[in-house]
């Protein structure tokens, strides 16, 4: 990760909004923490699929449920993350998240709760 990069706003908005990568997301996609957080969570995997950190994307899958390898699609541009509601202060809550990205087809939208 360039020092450039690093000094812009998150892509997931930063949190406080418009906190710097380093000063968001950074230290959890560098493996240099772990977010303590469902919300920090959300908020790094959002700005792993922005930045195609795949591994970043991996290790906070489930392992339940995550797939064998990840890949991610580089024609998607990500545009954006609203994060509707949060609760749990450990690894056990609840995100609700609206994320907004740009692809070959469009423009799209996905909803969803993370656990
Ligand atoms: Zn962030």
């Amino acid at each position: 990760m360039s020092a450039a990069s690093a000094e812009r706003t998150c892509p997931c908005g930063g949190r406080p909004e418009g906190a710097t990568l380093a000063a968001c997301c950074g230290p959890y996609l560098a493996g240099e923490a772990w977010p303590p957080e469902p919300e920090a969570v959300m908020r790094s995997r959002y700005t792993a699929y922005a930045t195609g950190d795949a591994d970043h994307v991996f290790r906070t899958w489930h392992p339940a449920t995550r797939p064998s390898e990840v890949d991610l699609d580089p024609a998607i541009r990500w545009t954006g993350l609203d994060v509707l509601s949060a609760s749990g202060d450990d690894t056990e809550g609840t995100v609700e998240f609206a994320a907004h990205w740009l692809s070959g087809d469009g423009a799209a939208r996905q909803r969803g709760g993370d656990a």
